[in-house]
């Protein structure tokens, strides 16, 4: 049994946000066997597009290891969670956004931040270049922030000193709380491991808030020029068809 955790952005999705490029990957790993798991900064209500879009149907990791929506009848088996949304259980790790929200409201004068909980539409469309569909998705924002401008990068110590983590995407910034993409994945691979047994696992990703869901698979995949000693760099998405069983 082979689970796969996708980065989205600048990893299974591109410049243009949209998801027909990856059709083709997504259907060669199912065929492959893999579980497909997005990982990724990108919201609950992003990442169900995505899902529906590419027909994914197994649990999803949002907000840089925030939360785990796991399918309600996805494990034959009963696990703790946090809550009960409508066909999922979520496990929470991360900080509620309210918090996140209230602490850059309070450094955001200081430092010239801008990020989705002061932006209008527009503004979003335009940092991002995501479509208005896709820019209204992205600001349903459940457990982080994402700092598109900044005047002074002392901001990231400021945001650390409140007790909240740091991290970045390929694009921006990201605040959230005390989790990480990789926690998050460890806690579903319990969840997998507990049900299938031995299990094979694979990451890909493009930024550093990868890395540390690069520790906690067999094998790590990083598309782009970053370099870390568990992965193989490939240039693009569609290469690891050919580097992978
Ligand atoms: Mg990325």
């Amino acid at each position: 049994m082979k689970v796969i955790f996708l980065d989205l952005d600048k990893t299974l999705i591109g410049e243009d946000y949209s998801p027909e490029p990856a059709k083709p990957i997504i259907d060669e790993l199912k065929r492959k066997g893999f579980r497909i798991v997005f990982n990724s900064s990108k919201t609950r209500a992003e990442q169900e597009y995505y899902r529906r879009a590419l027909n994914v149907e197994d649990p999803f990791i949002v907000e840089t290891g925030s939360a785990i929506y796991i399918p309600k009848k996805y494990f034959p088996f009963s696990f703790n969670f946090t809550k009960d949304v409508g066909d999922y259980f979520v496990i929470e790790l991360g900080e509620r956004y309210e918090v996140i929200k209230k602490i850059l409201d309070e450094l955001s004068k200081k430092f010239g931040l801008k990020y989705y909980g002061n932006s209008s539409i527009e503004e979003v469309m335009e940092f991002t270049g995501l479509p208005r569909q896709l820019a209204e998705l992205a600001m349903m924002r459940e457990y982080s922030e994402t700092i598109f401008r900044w005047k002074d990068e002392w901001f990231i110590e400021a945001v650390k000193s409140k007790g909240l983590k740091i991290s970045k995407g390929s694009r921006f910034y990201n605040v959230h709380g005390n989790t990480n993409k990789g926690k998050a994945a460890h806690i579903l691979l319990l969840l997998y491991s507990k049900f299938f047994g031995d299990i094979e696992t694979y990451a890909v990703g493009d930024g550093l808030n990868d890395f540390p869901l690069f520790e906690v698979v067999g094998k790590a995949f990083i598309v782009g020029n970053l370099k870390h000693p568990n992965a193989v760099n490939i240039n693009s998405i569609e290469e690891l068809l050919e580097v992978i069983e």
